[in-house]
């Protein structure tokens, strides 16, 4: 029971460490299994990393405010899930919820490729040229806003209760770093998850660095709205090359002030 307290009370400390064990496990397993030099693999990351530093007090923030609309939704039995038969099992509510959600993190993904102002902050992610767990945390700050605001959207629409954030942060974390891992599924495997979820194989054609792949695999957990929407792509790995054409140079995507500036410089299109 106490054990049980204190991670309801600690969420932000639990799902950090949660992160962090996820993570460190992956880039470990990256390095045996693909015979990396770690040092090499390290200066890489370490870019990646200071993005931590810069995102995590906005999310850490636009959380609180974020639980804060979910609280106030609650109370005013507000939003969509209420109108939903039989929303009052909590397997229906759960699981719906968790689809919805997802959905809503699809449109979003959509958004910040399709409109220029916002695409100049989440290129910051696309810009990596080696793409491996710690791309997952390659975020501008600029974004970690916009994704937070949007998400406080979502709750308002939807009215989840705080239980339902905390599972689909703890599914959304593990499927977002196994997203960008270099270790890929073999692709009869791929092929089977690959029709309900997000895996790395298809995650990769989405940093692929040109037009159409990168307009394609939006998915956040689920590939299902890819499937739905037409945005579904496949591209073998022989054929993927990361990064986006416009910011192939590496002062422009491997120094970490360069590439916070990405943002208010001109937009080159190719
Ligand atoms: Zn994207
Ligand atoms: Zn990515």
């Amino acid at each position: 029971m106490m054990a049980q307290s204190f991670i309801a009370k600690n969420q932000d400390i639990v799902q950090l460490a949660y992160f962090a064990v996820i993570i460190t496990l992956l880039w470990c397993s990256e390095v045996i299994f693909t015979n990396s030099i770690a040092t090499e693999k390290f200066k890489h990351t370490r870019v990646n990393l200071l993005f931590i530093l810069t995102a995590l007090p906005v999310q850490l923030g636009m959380i609180s405010l974020v639980l804060l609309v979910s609280a106030w939704v609650n109370q005013h039995h507000w939003g969509l899930i209420n109108y939903l038969p039989f929303h009052k099992n909590p397997w229906v509510y759960y699981t719906s919820l968790f689809i919805l959600m997802d959905l809503c993190e699809y449109i979003y993904h959509v958004i910040m490729h399709k409109f220029d102002f916002l695409w100049k902050f989440h290129l910051v992610h696309h810009s990596d040229l080696k793409v491996d767990v710690s791309t997952t945390v390659r975020e501008h700050p600029g974004e970690t806003f916009v994704r937070t605001s949007f998400q406080m959207l979502w709750v308002f629409l939807l009215g989840p209760v705080a239980m339902v954030l905390v599972l689909r942060q703890t599914v959304q974390t593990f499927s977002n770093i196994a997203a960008h891992t270099t270790l890929r599924l073999p692709n009869r495997i791929n092929k089977i998850v690959g029709l309900v979820f997000i895996t790395p194989n298809l995650h990769h054609v989405h940093h692929h660095y040109q037009l159409p792949y990168t307009d394609c695999n939006y998915g956040d957990v689920l590939s299902i709205w890819d499937r739905l929407f037409g945005t579904f792509a496949e591209l073998e790995k022989e054929h993927t090359v990361f990064g986006v054409d416009t910011h192939l140079e590496p002062s422009k995507n491997s120094v970490f002030l360069n590439i916070l500036k990405i943002p208010f410089q001109k937009l080159e299109r190719k």
